[in-house]
């Protein structure tokens, strides 16, 4: 089993950035949770969660920031972006203003955030197909428009979480080694 203090060969950081409610923490749980163990404490009111993983013969410590309510308050400041070297941009599908805000949130990113950072776009809670107010394809063509990888996602039915997270994750990798 893996643990806290294993000897890794990287550590990344990761942000979680997107408006409140679209499932973040949900996101995170599930990642941090299911498969791996998660270090010691719930990620509700904690500022990040870790897992190790393996890619290409390397242990990775993913360390992944989560905004714990802050995009409420806008208090999302450049700390939290710094030296992370990738992000999940999350959107609800439910909720268009949520997919309306993502130009915003990646501003912000390009403001804040390095330059070469891997950002995946996640359309989260894909489960909720009778109220889907954000199609795949209008996922896809934004994340395509602004450079991003693109996955939909359902942290209630564990869809596509741990491909997203590993995705980026992955690219971390392929970039910095
Ligand atoms: P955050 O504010 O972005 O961290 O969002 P949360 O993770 O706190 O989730 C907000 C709400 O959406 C909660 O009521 C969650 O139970 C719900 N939620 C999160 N992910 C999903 C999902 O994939 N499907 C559904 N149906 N609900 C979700
Ligand atoms: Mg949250």
């Amino acid at each position: 089993a893996e643990s806290f203090d294993e000897e890794c060969d990287y550590l990344f950081k990761a942000v979680l950035i997107g408006d409140s409610g679209v499932g973040k923490s949900n996101l995170l749980s599930r990642f941090a949770k299911d498969e791996f163990r998660l270090d010691s404490k719930p990620t509700i009111g904690v500022e990040f969660a870790y897992r190790n993983i393996k890619v290409a013969d390397k242990l990775i410590k993913a360390q992944i920031w989560d905004t714990a309510g802050q995009e409420r308050f806008r208090a999302i400041t450049s700390s939290y972006y710094r030296g992370a070297l990738g992000a999940l941009l999350v959107y609800d599908i439910t909720r268009r203003a949520t997919f309306e805000n993502v130009k915003k949130w990646v501003r912000e990113l390009r403001q804040f955030g390095s330059a070469d950072m891997v950002v995946i776009l996640v359309g989260n809670k894909s489960d909720l197909s009778h109220s889907r107010e954000v199609n795949e394809e209008e996922g896809k063509s934004l994340a395509e428009a602004e450079g991003l990888c693109f996955m939909e996602t359902s942290a209630l039915e564990n869809k596509n979480v741990q491909e997203s997270f590993l995705q980026m994750i992955t690219k971390i990798h392929e970039i910095t080694s």
